[in-house]
């Protein structure tokens, strides 16, 4: 039966990096393309890392029932997994891959128990967690500051998640990440 990786953390943890390497190798992972009300940064494209709406056209979706889960992450941005590409995928038996935030993430775990594996993404530290964000460059100082000051609440639901994976040095945290994947994904349930 094909599953479910939940993969979350405070924004800038290394999420997104972490999975690209993950999706390199060959374990039939598919990637579950949120929607968002934010505008695509860098080189984003719609219906790649993300299907970019209108808030207005997130909400109507939400009223419609499409969601499986939403959050507003950040004051008035909204995310959430859209029921469609998580059932297709699950359906045309493939292993689908979720960044999604902490509180989406427990969500996720709830609906799909032992069928999903939840796995929490630990920065360092907060001030690493700061420099990694401006690293990246991608984001404007206040939306920064806004990530910042969520990633202390963030951090408080480690515990909820099946396991936590410490992202200090990368090539450490990415092959800790896929041998818990391999493992989860050869278990019998
Ligand atoms: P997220 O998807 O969780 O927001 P990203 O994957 O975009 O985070 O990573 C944020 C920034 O930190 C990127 O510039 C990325 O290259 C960098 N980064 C990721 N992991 C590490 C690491 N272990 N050490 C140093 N920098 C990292
Ligand atoms: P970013 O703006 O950096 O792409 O994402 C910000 C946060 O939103 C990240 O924590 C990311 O995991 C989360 N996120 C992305 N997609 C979803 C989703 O579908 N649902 C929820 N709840 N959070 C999401």
């Amino acid at each position: 039966m094909s599953k479910v990786i939940i993969i979350s953390a405070p924004s800038g943890s290394g999420k997104s990096t972490l999975i690209k390497a993950l999706m390199a190798h060959p374990l039939n992972l598919h990637f579950s393309i949120s929607a968002t009300s934010r505008p695509p940064r860098g080189s984003e494209q719609n219906g790649v890392e993300y299907f970019f709406l209108s808030t207005d056209e997130f909400r109507a979706r939400v009223a419609n029932g499409e969601f499986l889960e939403y959050e507003e992450v950040y004051p008035g941005r909204f995310y959430g997994t859209l029921r469609s590409q998580v059932e297709n995928q699950l359906a045309h038996g493939q292993n689908v891959i979720l960044d999604i935030d902490v509180q989406g993430g427990c969500h996720v775990k709830e609906v799909f128990g032992p069928r999903a594996l939840s796995l929490f993404i630990q920065p360092p530290s907060i001030d690493e967690l700061r420099r990694r964000l401006e690293g990246r460059g991608t984001d404007s100082p206040e939306v920064i500051q806004s990530r910042i000051d969520k990633a202390a609440f963030e951090l408080t639901f480690a515990p909820r998640f099946d396991r936590t994976i410490i992202n200090d040095d990368l090539e450490v945290a990415s092959s800790e990440l896929l041998q818990v994947v391999e493992q989860f994904l050869s278990s019998e349930r």
